[in-house]
């Protein structure tokens, strides 16, 4: 989808941080990080939200969670902790309508991450 900018990030149309990509995945840098590690992890293909996951996405889902584990270990959080976290719809406050994992880790997590963002 060319309005998505998720989309744009994934065919380098729009400017991001990219921390890892394979041919289902691209993950990159939060612009505006809740904690000292929190990294978004994309799917290349579009889905708006996991609302609209089909039983086809089960195993792109499924590795979106492999990619987290990978990164949580290459960035050095996986002994301490770390939390995913994926946002649906206007109550969850998701902003960008192409499903993503937060990966976020780096200090001790209140629950209020839990939705993502904040202290
Ligand atoms: P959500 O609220 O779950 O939809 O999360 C969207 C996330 O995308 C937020 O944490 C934003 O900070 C992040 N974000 C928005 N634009 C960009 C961008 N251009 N590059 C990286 N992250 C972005
Ligand atoms: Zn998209």
């Amino acid at each position: 989808m060319s309005d998505c900018l998720f989309c744009r990030i994934v065919n380098k149309e729009a400017e991001a941080d990219i921390v890892y990509e394979d041919d289902e995945i691209v993950a990159f840098k939060d612009i505006y990080p809740a904690a000292p590690i929190h990294l978004l992890i994309i799917p290349r293909k579009h889905i708006d939200s996991l609302i609209d996951m089909k039983e086809e996405d089960v195993t792109l889902i499924g590795k979106m969670h492999l990619v987290a584990n990978k990164l949580a270990r290459n960035f050095q959080i996986d002994k301490k902790g770390f939390r995913t976290v994926i946002n649906c719809g206007r109550d969850a406050g998701q902003a960008v309508y192409h499903i993503h994992l937060h990966l976020l880790g780096g200090q001790s997590l209140s629950n209020s991450f839990a939705a993502g963002r904040g202290v």
